[in-house]
C-alpha cells in the first residue's frame, strides 16, 4: 500500500428496506492508491462510493478521511464534498453554463476563490485534460468523452485529496473510453490518490494498485490486479471474470 491510510471504512453497514447493500465493509485506501472497484450489477458498488461521500448516510461502523470521522453535516460536510471528489456516469455538468463556468463555480462558490484566479486555474485544468480550446462552449456542444473530460477537471479544480469514479466510461460511445482512462492514469502516475468503480478490465490491470471485488453488498476479493486477474480465489469472482474477459 502506497503511504498511510487516507480513507478508511470499518464496519460500514447499510439497508435500503430489507436488502443489507453494506455488509461489514472494512477497506482502506492509501495515500496515493487506485482502488479499483469490480463485481456485478446490484452488488453496492455506487453505494459504497457515495457513502464515502456522504451522498448517503450508513447505520453503523465509521469512515474516516484523514484520520477524520466523516462530518454529518453543515459546513464541515461541504468541505467533506470539495475534498474528495466525485465523477459520476452521466458526467453531469451545468448545461447552461459554459465549460469554464462549470469548472470556476465551486471554487469560487464554497472555497471563496476571486473570479480571475478561479478562471486561471479552470484553463490550467482544461488544459491538462486536452480541452483548453473549448473553454467557452456549452456541455451539449461536446462530445461525451469531452463532457466527462470536464468533469473531471471540474472535481480537481477543488484540489481534492481523492477522486471518486463511479463508471466513468459506461455511458460514453468506444472510441471515447480511452481518451477518459488516459486521463485518469495520468492522474494515477501524478499520484492521485483514486477510488475507480469500472468495468473496464485493461484499466484495472494497468493502473491499480488493488483490485477490489465486489458482490452481494460484500467485499469478497482484495488484492494486486496480478492475483485477481490470473488466481481468483473465489467461485463469485471466477463466475464474474468468466463472463467478462
Ligand atoms: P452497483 O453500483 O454495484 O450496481 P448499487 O450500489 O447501485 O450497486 O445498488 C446496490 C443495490 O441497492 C441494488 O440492488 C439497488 O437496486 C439497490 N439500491 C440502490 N440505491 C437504492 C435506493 N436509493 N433505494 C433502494 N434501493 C437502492
Ligand atoms: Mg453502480
Amino acid at each position: 500500500m502506497a503511504g498511510e491510510a487516507l480513507i478508511e471504512l470499518r464496519g460500514v453497514n447499510k439497508h435500503y428496506g430489507k436488502l443489507h447493500v453494506l455488509q461489514d465493509i472494512d477497506l482502506t485506501v492509501g495515500r496515493g492508491e487506485v482502488v479499483v472497484v469490480i463485481g456485478p450489477s446490484g452488488g453496492g458498488k455506487s453505494t459504497l462510493c457515495r457513502a464515502i461521500n456522504r451522498l448517503e448516510t450508513i447505520e453503523s461502523g465509521t469512515i474516516t478521511l484523514d484520520g477524520r470521522p466523516l462530518p454529518e453535516e453543515g459546513r464541515a460536510l461541504a468541505q467533506l464534498r470539495a475534498e474528495v471528489g466525485m465523477v459520476f456516469q452521466s458526467f453531469n455538468l451545468f448545461a447552461h453554463r459554459t465549460v469554464l463556468d462549470n469548472i470556476m463555480l465551486a471554487p469560487v462558490k464554497v472555497r471563496k476563490k476571486r473570479k480571475d484566479e478561479a478562471a486561471r486555474r479552470a484553463r490550467e485544468l482544461l488544459d491538462r485534460v486536452g480541452l483548453v480550446s473549448q473553454a467557452e462552449k456549452f456541455p451539449a456542444q461536446l462530445s461525451g468523452g469531452q463532457q466527462q473530460r470536464v468533469a473531471i477537471a471540474r472535481a480537481l479544480a477543488m484540489d481534492p485529496k481523492a477522486l471518486l469514479f463511479d463508471e466513468p466510461t459506461s455511458a460514453l460511445d468506444p472510441e471515447m473510453i480511452n481518451e477518459v482512462l488516459e486521463v485518469m492514469r495520468q492522474l494515477a502516475r501524478e499520484g492521485m490518490t483514486m477510488v475507480v468503480v469500472t468495468h473496464e478490465m485493461g484499466f484495472a490491470r494497468s493502473a491499480a494498485n488493488r483490485v477490489v471485488f465486489m458482490a452481494d453488498g460484500r467485499i469478497v476479493e482484495d488484492r494486486t490486479p496480478e492475483e485477481f486477474f490470473t488466481a481468483p480465489r473465489s467461485e463469485r469472482a471466477k463466475d464474474f471474470l468468466s463472463k467478462i474477459l
